[in-house]
């Protein structure tokens, strides 16, 4: 099968699909490839800031999400064993964050966009190649849906495929992994009744263990793992990893004693960071975790991710009005947002690196 299309739109995830969607409210010819059925994204980064709350109201988007389901978080508490040594309540707003499932958004935005007739979305379709001229410009992909090779020719090829980009990889883009120390195992249990949105950060042995309450009366527990230990705790009882939640929670026994059985009831997140060389080169460009892997501290990577599609959509929107899909011109959006992103970056070992002083007042110096 061969189609074609002005952007060809490489993973939809949230970068992606909002992309996807603002490019598509210009006019412009769109396609999104995106290898998953769109429903399996169990343990992603969901919770929004306020600037992304802003880019989804101002494309009246906000109120889509919120009909298939949202929650504002009230309040952000530190603890010790059973003392809360911190709390964050909302000044002037209503809330300290949203908490938005990635389906959710993703199909709140891709049903938007689909009222679009220059919009097309593929899903459980895998891109595996690119295709270059002989000047060596992008101006294309290989993809593969059940079996079935597809061409896609377009002006444009945008990667938003996460953090082990296959266009990042395919275009000969290197790039630079650091790790942090930890990785992250998640888990989920339902909430009780009077559970209050909210974030809540225990310091157990030096690691943080943070629960987040979740839309639909959930709780996401991610606990902080000396990197590359999950191996070997695996093999370990889990009772005593356990105990430092019960300790802070004990309204939780019963649940976590019905929801966390085995250590196959968690998954878990190789945490890294990571700078793509380049953002851009001719008629490609890479975009969201594909250029920038964050972790999840502070909890930024799909408001990064948002924040990349919203400046770039009116960049890709000039440069296909002046028919120019240059490196030069691409180069446009990673001018406009690198800095942000690696000092958000920087943000994110500072916090973790402090993650204990939030206690100081109960473990000393
Ligand atoms: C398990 C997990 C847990 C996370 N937890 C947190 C968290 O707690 N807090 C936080 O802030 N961030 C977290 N993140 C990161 C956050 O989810 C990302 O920063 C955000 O989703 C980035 O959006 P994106 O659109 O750039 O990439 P992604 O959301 O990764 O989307 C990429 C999309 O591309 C598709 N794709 C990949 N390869 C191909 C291909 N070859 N062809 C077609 N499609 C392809 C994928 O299926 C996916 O849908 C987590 C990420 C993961 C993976």
């Amino acid at each position: 099968m061969n189609l074609q299309t002005d952007v060809c739109i490489v993973g939809g995830g949230p970068a992606g699909a909002l992309l996807g969607y603002l490019l598509a409210k210009k006019g412009i010819a769109t396609l999104v490839v995106e290898r998953t059925s769109g429903n399996e994204r169990e343990f992603r980064g969901e919770h929004i800031n306020a600037e992304t709350e802003a880019i989804l109201k101002e494309h009246h988007l906000f109120g889509k999400i919120e009909a298939l389901g949202l929650l504002k978080m009230k309040k952000v508490e530190y603890l010790y064993g059973r003392n809360i040594v911190k709390s964050i309540t909302p000044t002037g707003e209503d809330h300290v964050g949203i908490h938005i499932p990635q389906p959710h958004f993703l199909r709140a935005v891709s049903n938007e966009a689909a009222q679009f007739p220059n919009y097309q979305l593929l899903l459980n379709t895998t891109v595996t190649g690119l295709v270059q001229d002989e000047k060596g410009h992008y101006t294309g992909v290989k993809a593969k849906q059940n079996g079935q090779e597809i061409n896609i020719s377009s002006s444009i090829v945008v990667g938003t495929d996460g953090r082990y980009s296959t266009v990042r990889k395919l275009a000969g883009i290197s790039t630079m992994e650091e790790t942090h120390g930890y990785d992250v195992l998640w888990a989920k249990i339902p909430a009780p009744a009077d559970w209050e949105p909210s974030t809540k950060m225990v310091f157990v042995n030096g690691h943080q263990l943070a629960l987040f309450t979740q839309t639909g009366g959930m709780i996401q527990i991610g606990w902080n793992i000396e990197e590359g230990t999950f191996a070997s705790l695996r093999k370990q009882p889990l009772e005593p990893f356990l105990e430092p939640l019960l300790t802070s929670f004990p309204e939780l026994e019963s649940t976590v004693r019905e929801h966390i059985q085995t250590w196959k009831n968690f998954v878990c997140l190789k945490v890294f960071s990571s700078k793509a060389e380049t953002w851009a080169k001719d008629g490609l460009v890479i975009l969201g975790d594909a250029a920038h892997t964050m972790t999840p501290t502070a909890a930024i990577g799909i408001n990064c991710a948002i924040k990349d599609a919203y400046v770039l959509a009116p960049i890709l929107e000039q440069a296909l009005l002046d028919s120019d899909f240059s490196e030069t011109r691409l180069k446009e959006f990673e001018i406009a947002r690198r800095a942000e992103i690696e000092q958000q970056q920087e943000m994110q070992f500072e916090k973790e690196e402090s993650f204990k002083d939030n206690f100081l007042e109960v473990i000393g110096r």
